[in-house]
């Protein structure tokens, strides 16, 4: 017989998922009802009050996909994108060129602007790829590259977008409830989140958003989307905004008690209380690395608080002290993607899991597993470092 399975309590300080409030953990234990249940529709209303919140929109066209943040991916593409359109993709990690995938399989080409892995999207290059194809009607582009820990400027990029007739595609799944994302403000126009990262909330759910303007474009497609499960007009039937709502599949109902929950929390703690913890959090843990003779892989102008790529020092073994964290300290932080692997690791401030303890316990972690390893580090530096910047602020 296969008996049940008990999950380790693990503190989560990689890409995600990230540690989830024990809150968010019991509202998804509360009874199942219907998902037409009138008291369910109510909560769906909710849901997307509080997303709008949290995008800082006005859009109606605001709900949850139900799917991961790769299907939010997806949903803006297929009802944006049409087979012979021209998309300008940025990238500059890894997501980049998933978008990439994403527009070529929706017959589209591609128009690629790249970055090292490591820098921003540079609006200079964006500028000349709308110069060289006019006929470009969308721009993508990653706000916060998760795999490489870097900062993109989504406003300048989304004014351009604007300045040339286009759309713009914004991947926020890591900075939503993070670091600060103002879609009215800044005009973008199909902005896709995920619940796993700075929400504090269970994988597996992925809020988006569309502008006036892209539903506009929705509307007035001439092919059918490929997509039948995310295809926002038959979606926006069952998460539209009257009373009426048709089925078209049944909404992971403990999964939206769950997102509702941590989307309280935001609200109650307020978005620009969420951001300065997610940053005095993060200054905390790089002034105790860097105490402790570590240094970060990214500039500071750059940096995302809630994703710490640090420099992996010369001669150690990535993989031993990534997994003597996992199973001496039940601490798990991220390795290097792609052109980074074996040279950084990564470590996620999250949501729930950005807090004080939790940077004093990785310091903790980190440097008892380095010191083992004979590594080149000072000891003993780094958790005065990271109080003072928590008794300054
Ligand atoms: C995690 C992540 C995704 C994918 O989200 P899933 O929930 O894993 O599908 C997409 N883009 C970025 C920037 C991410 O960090």
């Amino acid at each position: 017989m296969t008996s049940s399975f008990f999950p380790p309590q693990r503190t989560l300080m990689g890409p995600g998922p990230s540690d989830v409030s024990p809150r968010v953990l019991g509202a998804l234990s509360r009874p199942t009802i219907g998902h037409l249940d009138p008291l369910f529709v109510q909560l769906m209303d909710e849901i997307k009050v509080l997303l709008q919140y949290a995008f800082q929109t006005g859009n109606a066209l605001t709900l949850p996909i139900s799917a991961p943040g790769s299907a939010g991916m997806e949903a803006c593409f297929v009802n944006l994108v049409s087979p012979g359109d021209t998309v300008i993709v940025c990238q500059n990690g890894v997501f980049g060129g998933r978008m990439r995938e994403n527009v070529e399989r929706c017959g589209a080409t591609a128009v690629m602007v790249e970055d090292n892995w490591g820098e921003p999207v540079s609006v200079d290059k964006v500028a000349a790829a709308f110069a060289e194809h006019p006929q470009a009607k969308t721009l993508a582009f990653v706000h916060a590259e998760t795999s490489t820990g870097v900062r993109s400027d989504a406003q300048a990029l989304c004014a351009l977008a604007r300045e040339h007739g286009a759309l713009s595609i914004v991947d926020a799944v890591t900075s939503l409830g993070g670091i600060p994302l103002k879609v009215d403000e800044w005009g973008a126009d199909a902005v896709y989140s995920g619940t796993q990262k700075c929400l504090s909330c269970v994988p597996g759910i992925s809020p988006i958003t569309f502008s006036p303007r892209a539903v506009e474009r929705i509307q007035q497609r001439q092919h059918k989307v490929q997509s039948w499960f995310l295809d926002m007009q038959l979606v926006m039937g069952y998460w539209g905004g009257d009373s009426k709502r048709a089925y078209h599949h049944t909404a992971p109902v403990n999964d939206l008690y769950a997102l509702h929950e941590s989307l309280v929390m935001l609200q109650e703690e307020g978005l620009e209380n969420a951001f300065a913890r997610h940053l005095r959090n993060h200054q905390a843990l790089v002034a105790g690395l860097e105490a402790m003779g570590l240094s970060m892989a990214v500039a500071a102008a750059h940096r995302l608080p809630q994703l710490n790529a640090v420099n992996i020092p010369a001669g150690v073994d990535d993989a031993a002290v990534r997994s003597a964290l996992l199973s001496d300290f039940d601490l798990e932080i991220g390795a290097g993607l792609g052109a980074l692997a074996g040279k950084t690791w990564r470590i996620g401030l999250m949501g729930y899991a950005s807090n004080e303890r939790n940077v004093l316990s990785c310091l903790t972690a980190l440097e008892a597993v380095l010191a083992r390893q004979g590594a080149d580090i000072r000891t003993g530096a780094a958790l005065n470092a990271a109080a003072a910047v928590f008794n300054a602020g």
